[in-house]
C-alpha cells in the first residue's frame, strides 16, 4: 500500500475493498456522495466524534500502527457505549503527510478494521487529504432505544455508582513507555492496555436493554474528573469509599482515580437494583459498587468510613499526574 502509487482515489478503493460489505441499515456506504442509513423505528441515533493527532495524542515512538486503528475507533465505540447505544458504524477522515509508509498505512487500517469487524461497526465513508502530521479522525454513529439513553444528567440521589473493569491501567502503562527502558512483561501488559484499549462497549446497550441504568460515562479523563462531570451534570454529589476503587494490578490508587483512558464503564443503579456481583453477570464483565449519589452537591472520598480531604490527598495532584498521552 504506497499512497504516492494509489493516490487519493487509489486509497479510497482500496480502503473500501479491506472495508468489505457494510451492515444491512445502511442502504448506501462507501462510493456514493454520502452515506445513507436507514433508521429503525422507535430508535435514536447518536453520533460521537473523536481524532487523534500525531505528536498530539501518540507519538510512533511510543505506539505502532496497528494499535492506533484499534485505539481510534475503540475510544469512540466507548462514547457510543456509554450513551446505552449500540454501534451502527462510522466515517474515517484520514490526514497523511506524503512521506506515509505503506507499512504504516496498512498497518493502522488492520487494526482499525479488525476493532470495527468484532464489534459489528461497519467504515461506511470518509475522506483523505494531505497534512503535515498524522491524523484521523472517526464519527461514529450507534441507536439506542428512544428515550432510553443514558445520560450524564440522570443520576438521582440513593442512586448506588459502579463501574466496570479495574482503573488506572492505562495510566501506569504510558509512564512505563515513556520511561524508554525495555519493559518487563507486566509493564508490557500495561502498556497494552494505554495503546490498544478494548472498551466494554456492550455493556451501556446491556444496561439498557435490561433496564438497569439511566446515566453512564465512560472512564476517559479519570474516575473523579468522569465522575465529577456526572455530578456536575446531574446536580447532585456523591460519597465514594476509596478502599472500594479497583485498581489495576501495577497501578497505583492515583492512576485509578485520576489517571486517564481507562475506558471502563461507570454507571449509576436504583438503590433497590441487583448487587453489582448479579450486575456483573449479567453484563458479562467484572463490576464494582463504589458509592452512592447524595442530594449535598460534593464528591466526598472517604477510607473507613470517614472523609478524606481531597485537598490532602490532593485534587490538584490528580490532575498532574493524570496522564492522558501529550495533550
Ligand atoms: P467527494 O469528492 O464526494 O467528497 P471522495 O472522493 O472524498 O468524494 O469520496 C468518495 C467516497 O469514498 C465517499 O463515499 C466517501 O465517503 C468515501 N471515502 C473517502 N475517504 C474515505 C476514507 N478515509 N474511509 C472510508 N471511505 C472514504
Ligand atoms: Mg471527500
Amino acid at each position: 500500500m504506497n499512497l504516492r502509487e494509489l493516490g487519493e482515489f487509489g486509497l479510497i478503493e482500496a480502503i473500501r475493498r479491506r472495508a468489505g460489505a457494510s451492515h444491512p441499515q445502511w442502504r448506501v456506504a462507501i462510493g456514493d456522495d454520502a452515506a445513507l442509513l436507514t433508521p429503525k423505528p422507535g430508535e435514536e441515533l447518536v453520533f460521537t466524534a473523536d481524532t487523534v493527532v500525531e505528536n498530539v495524542h501518540f507519538r510512533w515512538r511510543t505506539t505502532d500502527p496497528k494499535s492506533l486503528g484499534r485505539k481510534a475507533l475503540a475510544v469512540n465505540l466507548s462514547d457510543v457505549g456509554a450513551m446505552g447505544a449500540r454501534p451502527l458504524g462510522f466515517l474515517l477522515t484520514l490526514g497523511l503527510p506524503r512521506s506515509v509508509s505503506g507499512k504504516t498505512l496498512d498497518g493502522f487500517l488492520s487494526g482499525l478494521l479488525a476493532c470495527a469487524r468484532a464489534a459489528r461497526c461497519p467504515l461506511v465513508g470518509g475522506d483523505v487529504t494531505r497534512a503535515g502530521e498524522f491524523s484521523a479522525a472517526i464519527t461514529a454513529i450507534g441507536a439506542v432505544t428512544r428515550g432510553r439513553a443514558l445520560l450524564r444528567s440522570a443520576a438521582r440521589p440513593g442512586d448506588r455508582v459502579l463501574v466496570t473493569g479495574r482503573l488506572g491501567a492505562a495510566a501506569a502503562g504510558l509512564r512505563a513507555l515513556e520511561r524508554r527502558k525495555r519493559l518487563t512483561s507486566a509493564e508490557l501488559a500495561l502498556a497494552k492496555r494505554q495503546r490498544a484499549p478494548s472498551p466494554p462497549f456492550r455493556a451501556g446497550p446491556a444496561l439498557v436493554r435490561l433496564g438497569l441504568s439511566r446515566c453512564a460515562i465512560d472512564v476517559s479523563d479519570g474516575l473523579v474528573r468522569d465522575l465529577s462531570h456526572i455530578l456536575d451534570e446531574s446536580r447532585v454529589g456523591a460519597r465514594l469509599a476509596l478502599e472500594s476503587v479497583p485498581v489495576a494490578k501495577g497501578a497505583t490508587l492515583d492512576d485509578a482515580l485520576g489517571g486517564g483512558e481507562d475506558y471502563e464503564l461507570l454507571f449509576t443503579v436504583g438503590p433497590r437494583a441487583p448487587s453489582a456481583a448479579v450486575i456483573g453477570n449479567r453484563l458479562a464483565c467484572r463490576v464494582t459498587e463504589l458509592g452512592v449519589i447524595t442530594r449535598q452537591r460534593r464528591l466526598i472520598l472517604t477510607r473507613a468510613g470517614r472523609p478524606v480531604a481531597p485537598i490532602a490527598r490532593g485534587y490538584e495532584h490528580f490532575k498532574a499526574s493524570s496522564a492522558r498521552s501529550d495533550k
